[in-house]
């Protein structure tokens, strides 16, 4: 016999799944029939495309018994693919996955965020030990002549055996605890099978004795054992709509995605004609706690007439859309397609970005006619459909109308079709600010003229907006500008800053000579009201939050980019400034007016101490 100890991250999760979803025990089973449901679908893969497997007798069930009068055990039965020793050493005792330490972190407590999680993260076997002291899994695979084993009580050890199983397929056998008893009823597992599995692709059948809910004089039924399919076995995707409720819908999500709530929204679509296919996608309402992992789990699985061929394609859906949980379902494409093929095939392209284009409608929908549904969609996507802005050039206008930022004039989001309704008639162009904390950007120097004129900034505190944003260029024929760059701010010159401006060059010159190496250049500002300087980047140097993003993204060489001070000439030191001639003073005031600008912005100081000594020296003569 041999013994095993569960990895350290299995004890954990164990650990984790039996003290925070303890209410919500009841997905043991949806767990248990998704597995067996996944191993049915591989086999039925395999008969129909693998010589090998074409002999062996496919009879796709899963049967469920249970102890009605002492209600100590429960049994899940399949017909699968099965498992040999070493697949059951690997998929029961350790997690392959690479997020898990992720994942245990992500954990709250909240029994409901946590079942949720849970099941996205496919730790489902191991929810067993909330109803389980002991389980048992008897396994052989299809082709293979033994059968195997798993036994354990869930406490850190687990030991595989050779075992005797008429065919091929696994049984999964709970000894159930006082917290799982009530699964050893007729009705429990009739309610929680219809409202998680019901249209799982297979027939489930459970077994009972009549007397387990006949009671009194029908008593000399007992033990006569009857046998009865418990869920639709459709596929529901394939169903038309007019026979579906919302309902069904939302079940058949609860299933797929292993959550335990309503979908956002579910796009159901049927193609007739040159291509055909059914396809039923749905927007998760939160999203995917590994979406932005770099081995995410792809959420979109590709039957081709009806038969599963996989559930790890990440290309069946852009990068961008890799929230979308559902089933794409071909009739064009063979069986027996392989991997590299269905990269290249055009039928499975055309599938992908006419999915594209509808998902992308359906949002535009949404955001017209049901704004607190989409606002809880931004809340949760608005990363994602920014990315598409950058990644995906052919659905660019669409995304464009569906995107959200924040800005000065509204509290909630707005989009840039009502930013351009709102815009004056001589406004020349779209204007953003970017940075990294809302509250610093709404507080930035660099919008003191825009604000004083009335003028509407977007907030975008996203580090993705940097990478996007710019490469936008224009929305609808309006430029989009950013006023954290040099140039957008000459739209705002008057005449009268212009004349101003040709006034004080002997004054900028001397700054800029003052302050040598450490900026690029020196000018004058019509942006600023009531601060005296501000810094920007020139118009096609990364700026400061692009820097910092490059860095973060491992970008080591890095030339040193100088930033542009901007000067307020009509601001009072600057116009006492200008009457300066001593060069130590000129130096000092310059320096400080940098680096407020510098500390504004939420930048850090190169050499802090060197700006407090030029503070100190200022507050000492200010004081005589
Ligand atoms: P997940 O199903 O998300 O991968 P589980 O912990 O539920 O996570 O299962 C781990 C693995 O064990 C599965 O991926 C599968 O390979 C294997 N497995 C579980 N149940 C069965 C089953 N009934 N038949 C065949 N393989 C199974």
């Amino acid at each position: 016999m041999a013994k095993h100890h569960f990895q350290t991250e299995v004890s954990q999760l164990l650990h984790l799944i039996i003290h925070s979803l303890y209410s919500h025990k009841e997905i043991f089973l949806r767990e248990l029939v998704s597995n067996s449901s996944d191993a049915l679908d591989k086999l039925k893969y395999l008969t129909l495309t693998d010589d090998q497997y074409k002999i062996i007798p496919f009879d796709p069930r899963i049967d469920i018994t249970f102890d009605g009068e002492d209600h100590t055990t429960f049994t899940l039965s399949d017909s699968g693919i099965g498992m040999n020793d070493v697949e059951l050493l690997d998929n029961l005792g350790t997690i392959a996955k690479s997020g898990t330490r992720n994942f245990l972190q992500q954990m709250t407590g909240d029994a409901k965020k946590d079942s949720s999680l849970i099941g996205q993260f496919g730790v489902g076997f191991y929810s067993c030990f909330m109803v389980a002291d002991k389980v048992e899994v008897v396994s052989k695979k299809a082709g293979d002549v033994k059968a195997w084993k798993w036994i354990s009580d869930g406490k850190g050890e687990f030991t595989i055996t050779e075992a005797e199983r008429a065919g091929n397929g696994t049984t999964v056998i709970l000894y159930l605890n006082e917290e799982g008893k009530e699964y050893a009823s007729r009705w429990q597992i009739e309610n929680v099978v219809k409202k998680y599995s019901n249209h799982i692709p297979f027939p489930i059948f459970l077994e009972y004795a009549e007397t387990d809910y006949d009671e009194g004089d029908k008593k000399k039924k007992k033990n006569e054992k009857k046998i009865e399919q418990i869920n639709a076995a459709s596929a529901l995707w394939r169903k038309p709509k007019t026979e579906l409720t919302e309902d069904d819908y939302n079940e058949f999500y609860k299933a797929i995605a292993h959550d335990t709530e309503n979908p956002l929204h579910y796009i159901h679509t049927r193609a007739e004609g040159a291509l055909e296919y059914n396809t039923l996608f749905y927007i998760p309402p939160k999203a995917p706690f590994d979406m932005y992992h770099a081995d995410y789990k792809a959420g979109v699985k590709l039957y081709v007439k009806r038969v599963f061929i996989t559930d790890d394609d990440k290309e069946l859906m852009p990068v961008y859309l890799r929230f979308i949980k559902g089933i794409i379902d071909s009739e064009d494409l063979p069986l027996n397609v392989s991997r590299e093929i269905l990269q290249q095939n055009k039928v499975l392209l055309n599938i992908k970005s006419a999915s594209v284009k509808k998902i992308l409608g359906e949002l535009k929908q949404i955001s017209e006619n049901n704004k607190e549904k989409y606002s809880s969609f931004i809340g949760e996507y608005n990363r994602a459909l920014k990315e598409g802005l950058y990644s995906d050039f052919a659905n660019k206008e669409a995304l464009l109308e569906l995107v959200r930022f924040k800005s000065t004039e509204t509290e909630s989001w707005t989009s840039f079709a009502e930013y351009k309704e709102r815009m004056k008639d001589d406004q020349k162009a779209i204007y953003y600010i970017t940075g990294e904390k809302e509250d610093t950007l709404r507080n930035s120097p660099l919008l003191e003229a825009y604000r004083s004129n009335n003028i509407e900034v977007l907030i975008l505190d996203d580090e993705i907006d940097e990478i996007v944003i710019p490469g936008i260029g224009k929305y609808k024929d309006t430029e989009l500008k950013s006023v954290n760059r040099s140039g957008a701010a000459e739209d705002l010159k008057t005449e009268k800053d212009k004349k101003l401006e040709k006034e004080r060059k002997p004054l900028l010159e001397r700054v800029k000579k003052a302050l040598g190496d450490e900026v690029k250049d020196v000018v004058a500002s019509a942006r600023l009201n009531d601060s005296p300087s501000c810094i920007v980047a020139d118009e096609n140097d990364p700026t400061a939050q692009m820097q910092h993003l490059l860095k973060a993204m491992g970008q080591k060489e890095f030339p040193d980019v100088k930033p542009i001070l901007e000067i307020n000439l009509s601001h009072p030191i600057v116009e006492k400034l200008n009457a300066v001639e001593d060069e130590a003073l000129t130096e000092e005031i310059s320096f400080l007016l940098l680096q407020q600008a510098y500390l504004v912005e939420g930048a850090e100081l190169k050499k802090p101490a060197d700006f407090v000594k030029r503070l100190n020296s200022a507050l000492l003569r200010s004081l005589g």
